[in-house]
């Protein structure tokens, strides 16, 4: 357990690479409103809890940092949430706390190796989020306030 890591903001739009090129969408937040929680956390991947205000509260996986793979030049913060939509949601305040670490970050030889490592990553967070230390916070009045 990681102490709880809270941060909030409105979904952006990113680079669109997460559904296009590995099929995994990802909420990304502005970045530069963190940057004392992103400098002070290490680069990597973090489980979670997601609120949207209107949609309710899901589990959520996050990488944290400069996308080895892609090359990025900033550091971003890029949710994965584990539900199915069946639309977009930009704009839309967006909440996470963060309770867990699964690992550091990594750069990958293939995409392929990069897809399946984030799908990996997704059943670590589905599994320790049932957990009763990580699965109490989901109820955390922070997540549901609009
Ligand atoms: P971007 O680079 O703009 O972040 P993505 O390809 O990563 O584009 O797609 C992210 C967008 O897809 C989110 O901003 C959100 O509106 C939408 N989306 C749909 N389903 C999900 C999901 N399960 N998790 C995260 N975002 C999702
Ligand atoms: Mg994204």
């Amino acid at each position: 357990p990681i102490e709880p890591l809270y941060i909030r903001g409105p979904v952006i739009k990113g680079f669109g690479r997460g559904s296009k090129v590995l099929g995994i969408p990802t909420a990304n937040l502005a970045a530069h409103d963190f940057s004392d929680v992103l400098s002070e956390h290490t680069s990597g991947v973090y489980f979670g809890w997601a609120g949207l205000s209107t949609r309710g509260i899901f589990k959520m996986v996050m990488s944290v940092g400069w996308n080895p793979y892609f090359d990025n030049t900033e550091k971003t913060i890029e949710p994965w949430l584990l539900h199915e939509f069946n639309e977009d949601f930009y704009g839309e305040e967006l909440r996470l706390l963060v309770v867990g670490y699964i690992r550091p970050e990594a750069n990958f030889p293939s995409l392929e190796s990069l897809i399946a490592r984030i799908h990996e990553d997704g059943k670590i967070a589905e599994k320790s989020l049932d957990l009763p230390i990580y699965a109490a916070y989901k109820d955390s009045p922070y997540l549901a306030t609009a």
